[in-house]
């Protein structure tokens, strides 16, 4: 029987929700889903300087609006539990203690100065091991003991074992990967202050939760070694990692403020719709199958795997996280737009008030020519504004009038276009009738298609960017189509 998938992300709450760290998220997620496991949120707030409540619930803000559900951890708890590090000291002080007690940690009492004097010497002798030089790992109980009831401030360190030879990952991503185990020090567990250290603690949770598989950046790669120490120290049987690479800016240096928005906070904020959000993270750094680029959360969850993971530094490419919220924009049906995007960006814009009632049919038929046209949802309200003013309120956009209006034989178009579409009753108001009206025009006057057109949209929309025009004069009405036609009558030559 194999062991069942237990994972976890682990954020320190120093700051926002970062690309990085919400990408981190999705693998353990989706690592999760696709294998039938528990993913697990722990918060990793172990430096109090640093951390704050309040980035705390900005993180799990920013875990749910991307959709991230935690099997265990803050808010809905879980036996492994708590799941705050800063909750969990006495586990640490326990694991601690019973290393010392086992011999497999000891405690040391070097000043900071003396540290430095030792590195200085074996600077000084060539020695290419310049950490912890073990002064304090053979005191005698007793000695020890008296010293710590004397007041003396101690670290407690881990003993590596003198016979442990190199320490060998299995990384999931990088293969096997060998640390000389000469360059592991006596490391530190606690600190002279009582608070444990991050290598520790995060061994003591990783081990009391049963984490079968540590899925994390490849900054932590080099504090693996000594993780290793701790699970042997501790018994503990070690996970399998999976260190993932770094994600860069365009010009190739590691993705910071210097390149715009990192914080998902920001990019909820920008109009970016969560879905597109994981789908275009997931892609950094790892593929289905090398093409395929739209691949909604529920294949994810189901077809994520650790062997599809690249070992290469992904780039961050705004315009591709662009194209993939457009993207998932136009893959919606009518309705689902109307409702979650477009209506709520009409009221916004305050087109639309909250209590209107609109009919079914005509919020549809909206939807259908503004979804396509919508790369960001606010995009939404500036292509159907035109549909929401009146002949009175419209606002022509002065270029557009200039280049569609202002020409020889343009007042000769509105004429034409403005008999050819009286002639249709309200019955007859349809995209196609009005479409089916307008098609003659440019032969008849024997002018390009391309002008006629433009002067008829430019007319009624007040610019040369709208919608087909048969869908929004269907849209807008009979009457105020012609109002607007007779309006614009004045603007044209
Ligand atoms: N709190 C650590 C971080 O945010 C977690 C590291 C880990 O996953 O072990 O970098």
């Amino acid at each position: 029987m194999t062991t069942p998938v237990r994972v976890r992300f682990a954020p320190s709450p120093t700051g926002k929700l970062h690309i990085g760290g919400a990408r981190t998220a999705i693998y353990n997620w989706a690592f999760a889903r696709a294998n039938g496991g528990t993913f697990i949120l722990r918060i990793d707030d172990t430096d109090p300087t640093r951390s704050t409540d309040e980035n705390t619930q900005v993180i799990l803000r920013a875990m749910r609006w991307l959709g991230l559900d935690w099997d265990e951890g803050p808010e809905v708890g879980g036996d492994a539990g708590p799941y705050a590090q800063t909750e969990r000291l006495d586990l640490y002080r326990e694991a601690a203690q019973r290393l010392w007690d086992e011999g497999r940690a000891y405690p040391c009492f070097c000043t900071p100065e003396m540290l430095e004097a030792d590195r200085e010497a074996a600077r000084a002798r060539k020695d290419p091991f310049q950490g912890y030089q073990r002064r304090c790992r053979n005191l005698s109980r007793e000695e020890a003991r008296s010293r710590i009831d004397a007041g003396e401030p101690y670290v407690l360190r881990i003993k590596v074992p003198d016979d442990r030879g190199d320490v060998v990952i299995h990384d999931a991503v990088h293969g096997e990967v060998t640390f000389d185990a000469k360059e592991l020090d006596d490391f530190v567990i606690f600190r002279s202050d009582g608070t444990p250290t991050y290598n520790f603690a995060t061994v003591v949770d990783d081990a009391l939760m049963g984490i079968t598989q540590v899925i994390r950046g490849d900054d932590h790669l080099s504090n693996t070694p000594r993780q290793v120490m701790v699970y042997e120290a501790l018994g503990a049987p070690v996970p399998t990692f999976a260190h993932i690479s770094m994600i860069l800016g365009a010009d190739g240096k590691k993705l910071s403020k210097r390149h715009g928005a990192t914080s998902v906070e920001e990019y909820r904020d920008a109009g970016y719709l969560p879905d597109a959000f994981v789908n275009y993270l997931a892609l950094l750094g790892w593929s289905l199958d090398g093409e395929t680029t739209v691949i909604p959360r529920e294949v994810l969850a189901r077809e994520f795997s650790l062997e599809r993971i690249s070992k290469n530094p992904a780039t961050f490419d705004p315009k591709k996280l662009d194209w993939m919220n457009a993207e998932y924009i136009n893959r919606m049906d009518d309705a689902t737009f109307a409702d979650e995007i477009m209506l709520p960006e009409l009221i916004e814009a305050g087109l639309v008030d909250v209590g209107d009632e609109f009919d079914e049919t005509w919020v549809d038929a909206l939807a259908r020519i503004v979804r396509p046209r919508t790369k960001m949802p606010a995009d939404a309200a500036r292509v159907a504004a035109p549909v929401f003013a009146t002949a009175e309120t419209l606002v022509w956009d002065e270029a557009s009038v200039r280049k569609g209006l202002e020409r020889e034989g343009m007042g000769a178009v509105l004429d034409a276009a403005a008999a050819a579409l009286s002639a249709l009753d309200d019955a007859s108001w349809t995209a196609e009738r009005i479409d089916a009206a307008l098609e003659p025009l440019p032969e008849e006057l024997d002018m390009k298609k391309r002008l006629v057109f433009q002067a008829v949209r430019v007319a009624v929309c007040g610019n040369l960017v709208s919608p087909p025009l048969g869908e929004t004069m269907a849209l807008i009405g009979r009457g105020d189509s012609l109002a607007r036609i007779e309006r614009a009558r004045g603007l044209a030559l």
